[in-house]
Order: structure tokens, then C-alpha cells, then sequence
């Protein structure tokens, strides 16, 4: 895990043959560089989702893969003026790692589109593509089959954000998280994109707080954030912010 000043998490996954990079940050740092000192394989990589805090260094990277309905808000939220704007509100007051780093006229990476099933074959690893619709409309996690571990992005983190113009109806989200449950079997642990490692069993919390969510059993308080209001419910260690006009 590559930590962004607290912001997000970075991680790098490393087989025999390649390395996969599972998100880029706010990208107000070299991660291309501090990537190159980590492994020598060759580099791979993927989004979990277009926000601008986990495809902000993406202009450091010739080639991204990412689901097909998120590549075009990376590249919106890649750009120098709105990574600035982002770091702003989620760098919590620290400077960006280097001081050139909002230059105009960056390279922009050629953007390849997975979906479900895509496989990164790393050599004595394989991470597949699991399309989990809901922060987004193309958020996907990626399941490290060997070792029973799911890079969930912000589809499964404690505070999970579906208040955004952009996130789908709740009723979708729940879908998605209805998917998940009936895999449970496949993985054990949770890397999400925000905040420490958790047990899989953790996505029962967050199904059952969007269907009290649902169906009126919980009274929602209300939500502030740098991105706007919301209302918000919980459930063991599952809080979810929505839109109480897109259900
Ligand atoms: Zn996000």
C-alpha cells in the first residue's frame, strides 16, 4: 500500500512476471517514480474508479485500464486545473509532493476499457475484474484469486460516498452489494481505497444499512461535506451517505 497523505490508498500488487498498480492517487506526487523504486517488473495499470482521487496520477502513466463508463470522468478529473482544486480539499492542508507538478499540457494515457471477468495476469498471480456499479457507474474491485483478497476501491469502505452527482439510484447500489454477498466465498479480505485492510464479511453491514435505508428503518442524519450535503444511515460498521432524491 502506497500511502497519499492520507487521502486514499495506492496499492502495488507484484507477481513473478508483472506488477499490477491498483489506483494513482490525487497525483500531486511522483508516483511513477516511487513506483520504478519499488519493483523492477513491468508496470500495469488500472482504475477502480474515474474520481479524481484515484486516477489524479494518471498523466504519469502511458497506458490505464478502467471500466468504459468511468474514462471519461478520469480524464475530466485528470486534469492539471481540477487535480488543483481536489488536492485543495483532500491533501489536508499539505503542499503537493513536488512543485511543478500542475504543468499544462501533460501527456494524456491511452485508456483501455475492461469489464467483468478481465483478468491481469501477473505471472504467479491473477486479478480479475469484478463490476460493482454504484459509486459510479464504472467501479469495478479486483479479486486476487490466490490469495482471497478483494481491492474494493470506494465501493467497500466504512464511509462509502453515494450522494454524488453521477452515483446510481441506491436501489442499484444494493444490487451490487446483493453480487458481492453471494461471493463472499471467494475472498476473505477487503483493501479498500480509503482506510485499513477489514474482514469481508464487513459487506453484509453495508447491504443491510442500504436496505434500512430502503425500506424506512433508519432515520437519516444529515451529512456535510467538501462535496456537498447528504443524508446519512448506519449499521455495525457500515455508514453510507446518499442522495434521499435518487433511491
Ligand atoms: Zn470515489
Amino acid at each position: 500500500m502506497i500511502g497519499d497523505n492520507g487521502a486514499d490508498n495506492i496499492y502495488l500488487v507484484e507477481g513473478s512476471e508483472k506488477a499490477l498498480l491498483i489506483d494513482t492517487g490525487l497525483g500531486a506526487a511522483d508516483l511513477a517514480g516511487t513506483v520504478k523504486k519499488l519493483t523492477n517488473k513491468p508496470v500495469l495499470v488500472v482504475n477502480t474508479h474515474g474520481h479524481p482521487d484515484h486516477s489524479g496520477s494518471n498523466y504519469q502513466f502511458d497506458k490505464i485500464y478502467m471500466h468504459q463508463a468511468d474514462i471519461e470522468a478520469a480524464k475530466m478529473y485528470s486534469a492539471p486545473e481540477m487535480r488543483k482544486n481536489v488536492g485543495g480539499s483532500m491533501l489536508n492542508g499539505q503542499k503537493p509532493g513536488e512543485a511543478d507538478i500542475y504543468k499544462e499540457n501533460e501527456k494524456t494515457p491511452e485508456y483501455i476499457a475492461v469489464s467483468e471477468g478481465y483478468e491481469f495476469n501477473l505471472g504467479d498471480r491473477i486479478l480479475k475484474v469484478m463490476e460493482t456499479p454504484g459509486h459510479t457507474p464504472g467501479s469495478i474491485c479486483l479479486l486476487d484469486t490466490k490469495n482471497n483478497v478483494l481491492f474494493s476501491g470506494d465501493n467497500n469502505n466504512t464511509h462509502v460516498w453515494l450522494f454524488l452527482e453521477g452515483c446510481s439510484p441506491l436501489s442499484g447500489y444494493l444490487k451490487t452489494l446483493e453480487k458481492q454477498v453471494a461471493r463472499l466465498h471467494e475472498f476473505t479480505t477487503l483493501l479498500p481505497g480509503h482506510g485499513p485492510a477489514m474482514e469481508s464479511s464487513f459487506i453484509k453491514d453495508q447491504a443491510e444499512c442500504v436496505k434500512q435505508i430502503l425500506n424506512g428503518t433508519c432515520k437519516p442524519i444529515p451529512y456535510e461535506s467538501f462535496a456537498g450535503p447528504a443524508s446519512q444511515c448506519s449499521y455495525g460498521q457500515a455508514t453510507v451517505a446518499f442522495n434521499p432524491k435518487n433511491l
